[in-house]
């Protein structure tokens, strides 16, 4: 039974505007126990979106979440609050995520006073600070408030919030993309190493390519909602199937930020820009910038086939013989 499955998945939101946005479609795919799942694409592709349906912080409009093989079930309060307890999340911006009034100690102490005030407060705040020892923050710190850290020190302190609770998973949504890239490789070491310690089954989100390999198992590429390819990480970046992937490994960033804001510039001259999630195009969705794009791409959506064991691409032209 995998730790996590989304089915069929499908959001649609309702703006002011009166118009509808279709922020996933049809999502379906399973993450084992001690699985980190990497998920990337460009930001509006719906992968924040997936974070929170998973998260149960939007509602789906068609499709359930499974964990550890039950369909989760919002009128069901006991398994909500099991649920609520052992999924866990780790949001972009670190200090946005922190509450500014409360010290690093008090903010780590927090779920756990709310979750498991059976462990008592002399408890819960010695566990606090072993959280805090483990990511890298030394005791005299724990008394201070989040403005007095770094972005990478913040980060770390949700990190530290986030396994309070001994979570079994972990949603991490881009967790070091507002961070400097010296220390992004830091951050996301850290993370490698906690979910060996606690097992734990990761869902990391990232629009970088780069920043997933070196952690995750499998790689689930994301396009306008859609999925368009599911694979072993190593064969992914050898062998990329989808033409989105391709275009996605083609456009890994420089680490100068002028350079890649020119390359950046170029890529999307070059390949089109991403399609308003608003409109999107018919058939393949990605047809308006696919290279290889014939006329049964504007016309069918191609279905996420399982074209070699593992390896799912959503595309007409793969075959099972790639
Ligand atoms: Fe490109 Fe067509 Fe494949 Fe879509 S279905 S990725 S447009 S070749
Ligand atoms: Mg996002």
């Amino acid at each position: 039974v995998p730790q996590l499955a989304v089915c069929n998945l499908s959001v649609r939101f309702r703006l002011k505007t009166g118009q509808a946005l279709q922020a996933l479609t049809d999502v379906s795919f399973s993450v084992p126990a001690g699985e980190t799942l990497g998920i990337v694409g460009e930001s509006g592709c719906g992968k924040s979106t997936l974070a929170r349906a998973i998260l149960q912080l939007v509602t789906p409009t068609q499709g359930t979440v499974e964990w550890q093989g039950n369909t989760l079930n919002p009128h069901d309060k006991a398994s909500m609050k099991a649920y609520r307890r052992a999924v866990q999340c780790i949001f972009q911006d670190p200090l946005d995520a922190l509450n500014p009034r409360m010290t690093v100690g008090d903010i780590v102490q927090e779920p756990l006073l709310a979750l498991r005030p059976e462990l008592g407060k002399a408890a819960i705040r010695q566990r606090a600070a072993d959280l805090l020892q483990a990511v890298g923050l030394e005791s005299g710190m724990h008394n201070r408030y989040p403005h007095e850290f770094s972005g990478g020190q913040c980060q770390r302190i949700g990190i530290a919030r986030a396994l309070s609770v001994e979570p079994q998973v972990i949603v991490c949504d881009e967790p070091v993309s507002a961070l400097d890239v010296s220390i992004q490789g830091q951050v996301v070491k850290l993370l490698a190493a906690l979910q060996r310690d606690h097992h734990l089954t990761l869902l990391f989100i990232s629009h970088d390519l780069r920043v997933v390999r070196n952690l995750s198992q499998r790689v689930l590429v994301l396009y306008l909602g859609r999925i368009m390819e599911i694979a072993d990480t190593a064969r992914l970046y050898a062998e990329p199937l989808h033409p989105y992937t391709r275009l996605l490994l083609a456009a890994i960033p420089l680490t100068d930020p002028q350079q890649e804001r020119e390359r950046l510039a170029q890529i999307r001259v070059g390949a089109g820009e991403l399609p308003s999630p608003l409109n999107p195009p018919s058939g393949c969705v990605f047809h308006t910038r696919c290279p290889q794009a014939e006329a049964k791409c504007r016309a069918q959506v191609p279905a996420l086939r399982e074209v070699a064991q593992g390896r799912w691409v959503a595309c007409h032209f793969q075959d099972s013989d790639q």
